[in-house]
């Protein structure tokens, strides 16, 4: 079974889900931070309508391109479904969470994808979320926090990083 997804040949969701899973428990049996960072497209629908589903594909492709070289070899990058993209991050806390999510959202803000004759610009909405000796939390719950946070950043306006404020205060 493959373990890339076939479009941007990053990491796809199956493997991701089980990189999260073993990642959480080596990082707790050290008692290591973990973080998780999910992101989004902004109007991805409208860039299909615009533009075209080819090319929505090849802003996935910049997209993944651009964000590849970030990231570091012990880290993960996977594509979780649709426009929708998560980064783990072992061994890193809260603030340099922050710093990375930020460092994404300006490489994708700074520079249009190019695209036959034209330049289409485009945002990434993302949630930051970090797991550090909680007991009781699994895969499943810590995406949920992660999707709460990305939800919050398209609600509050888009193209922004929002973390989780129980993380800031922990
Ligand atoms: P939001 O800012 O709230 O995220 O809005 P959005 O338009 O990005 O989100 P919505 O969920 O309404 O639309 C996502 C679209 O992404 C719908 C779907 O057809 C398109 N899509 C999903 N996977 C692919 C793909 O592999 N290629 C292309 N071109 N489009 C895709
Ligand atoms: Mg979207
Ligand atoms: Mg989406």
């Amino acid at each position: 079974m493959t373990i890339l997804d076939g479009l941007t040949g990053v990491h796809n969701k199956r493997y991701f889900l089980e990189f999260l899973e073993r990642e959480i428990a080596v990082c707790q049996r050290h008692g290591h931070p973990l973080t998780l960072v999910m992101f989004d497209v902004d109007h991805f629908k409208r860039i299909n309508d615009t533009h075209g589903h080819l090319a929505g594909d090849a802003v996935l492709k910049d997209l993944t391109a651009r964000i590849r070289p970030r990231i570091r070899r012990e880290d993960l990058f996977a594509r979780y479904g649709g426009e929708e993209f998560a980064c783990v991050l072992p061994s890193t806390a809260l603030p340099g969470g922050v710093v990375f999510a930020e460092q994404l959202r300006t490489i994708i803000e700074g520079r249009p994808c190019p695209f036959e004759d034209q330049r289409i610009a485009y945002t990434i909405s993302i949630g930051v979320t970090t797991l550090h000796r909680e007991t009781g939390v699994d895969t499943a719950s810590l995406i949920r926090r992660a999707d709460e946070n990305l939800y919050a950043a398209k609600r509050t306006g888009r193209n922004r990083v929002v973390p989780s404020l129980a993380d800031l205060v922990g």
